[in-house]
């Protein structure tokens, strides 16, 4: 792909509007938010900025919308499903380009994602079909047992920017599959990748007011729409912090939630592996989406012997990586999303070497443009370092090393995290030992292998609760009814 003229860029994106009861439609005030190109930080496009009334209107649409879904039958709404995923994969590039332009990560990753999408649909559609009740023999040969599953009810669904489809899809698909309709708050700083996925389930014939797409102030949607008695579902993806918030909101409505937070992910490597191997895997899972990942391996701890070794060729690996626009030829690493992730990288470093880390590699915002920051590694880090206890979430690196495995054990789990975790070894009873032994809804050991769709994706302690994979994460948009009947 040639270098992409800015200018040309922002004629290619369109503003983004809401989608409300089957219409895309501007805010009913008129207000609008900017959308910049964090390789540019110059704006490319605006998003429009829901009011009350359309938090209302898609309210009512939500809920006319799953009177209607709920009845269609679970055979056609995967005929519809896999249409929807079928139209993702045709649109994969365009749709990646949007991304790209707006969230930063490379053409190449942003397409990945975009027909990552496209599994993700076809297989809750599948699932779906498969969410089958049961029949409980009874005490009596007069009474039949019979255990049924309901959709939950209107979904609301708010999703960060760091995948921009990826975080919806999952909600959105295990929604559909089940008969609820969804509202969506997307991200208003990459709105248009988003916008993309609900047009593909429009186009693919899913009834208008089934599933809705607003954006505005986070809070000000958060807090009307989980207290609202049309809304019986909320799932969120963000931070721990925000979370919380939103977690005891609904707790206080009694209504039902899915959380995947923040996480702080050990990547453990014993002396006994492939060292080479472990450092260039683990600094691909690093340096993805510029770090901006919630899985993304954060705390690295090394064993004592291979400690050198592993930084010498981790920092190669970071070094060889070319940071540049997205949508150029050969780069590995974009900008960080926004302005915010810029100044949190330049606290954690500057804290961590001021409390005696050495910086081996990177360490500096690069250029005055857009929103880059050099991959970087530091090592020796103290342990009172903010990066060994606050999620990094961008391009920093810190190395510690280890002398036993009760020692990496404690480590791992000493933080109040437990989303994801990876280890490498040759030993497979070390492999058993720390798979059993680290605090986390997910663990990846010599490979990594998370976030596919028919396993469950998910945390533990601060991390959140519920899954956004596998058959656990349809169970929790689904209600269970027992009908107890004489039959005679
Ligand atoms: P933030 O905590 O302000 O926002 C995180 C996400 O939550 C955003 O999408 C935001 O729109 C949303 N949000 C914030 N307040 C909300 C509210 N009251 N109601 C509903 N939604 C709300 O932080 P940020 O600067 O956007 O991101 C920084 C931190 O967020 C990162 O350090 C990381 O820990 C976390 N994060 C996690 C993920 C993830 O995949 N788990 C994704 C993005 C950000």
């Amino acid at each position: 792909m040639d270098r992409i003229d800015p200018k040309h860029l922002a004629q290619q994106y369109k503003d983004v509007q809401l989608l409300i009861d089957g219409q895309w439609r501007a805010g009913s005030g008129g207000r609008t938010i900017a959308v910049l190109n964090p390789a540019t930080g110059e704006q490319i496009g605006t998003v429009a900025h829901a009011e009350k009334a359309d938090l209302d209107a898609a309210l009512a649409a939500a809920d006319k919308g799953f009177k209607a879904w709920r009845k269609v039958a679970a055979y056609d709404r995967y005929k519809i499903m896999r249409k929807a995923a079928d139209l993702m994969r045709e649109r994969a590039d365009s749709i990646a380009r949007l991304m790209t332009m707006e969230q930063g990560k490379p053409f190449a990753e942003a397409r990945i994602e975009t027909m990552l999408a496209g599994d993700i649909i076809d297989w809750f559609a599948e699932e779906g079909r498969r969410a089958y009740g049961r029949i409980v023999p009874s005490r009596a040969d007069n009474i039949q047992q019979i255990v049924t599953k309901e959709p939950v009810g209107p979904v609301a669904a708010f999703t960060p920017w760091n995948f921009p489809i990826n975080q919806v899809v999952r909600k959105l698909s295990a929604a559909l599959t089940t008969g609820c309709s969804i509202i969506v708050k997307a991200p208003e700083e990459t709105p248009a990748a988003p916008a993309a996925l609900l047009q593909a389930f429009v186009d693919a014939g899913v009834p208008a007011g089934v599933i809705n797409l607003v954006y505005g102030v986070p809070a000000e949607i958060s807090e009307y729409l989980i207290p609202h008695p049309v809304i019986r579902k909320i799932t969120f993806t963000g931070s721990t912090a925000v979370g919380k918030q939103l977690a005891a909101l609904a707790g206080l409505h009694m209504k039902r939630t899915t959380m995947e937070l923040g996480g702080h992910a050990p990547a453990i490597v014993f002396d006994d592996c492939d060292v080479d191997r472990a450092a260039k895997l683990l600094a691909g899972a690093k340096f993805r989406n510029a770090g901006q990942v919630c899985i993304s391996p954060t705390r690295f701890l090394v064993q004592e012997k291979v400690y050198d070794r592993f930084v010498d060729v981790f920092t190669q690996a970071a070094k060889a990586l070319k940071v540049g626009n997205g949508l150029e030829e050969g780069v590995t690493m974009g900008p960080l999303a926004n302005a915010r992730r810029v100044a949190a990288m330049e606290r954690i470093v500057a804290d961590a070497v001021e409390k005696g880390a050495k910086l081996v590699t990177g360490g500096k915002r690069i250029g005055d443009k857009g929103f880059f920051f050099e991959p970087t590694v530091l090592t020796h880090v103290p342990a009172a370092a903010r990066i060994l206890h606050d999620e990094p979430f961008g391009p920093v690196t810190p190395i510690v090393s280890f002398k036993t495995f009760d020692d990496v054990v404690a480590e791992a789990n000493r933080l109040p995290y437990g989303l994801a975790a990876y280890a490498y070894t040759s030993s497979l009873k070390t492999a058993a030992a720390i798979g059993a032994a680290v605090e986390s809804g997910m663990m990846s050991i010599n490979h990594h292998g998370l976030g596919m769709p028919e396993i469950p994706f998910g945390g533990v302690k601060d991390s959140g609760y519920g899954s956004e994979g596998g058959s656990e994460a349809i169970e929790s948009y689904l209600n269970f009814k027992v009908v107890s009947q004489m039959t005679s």
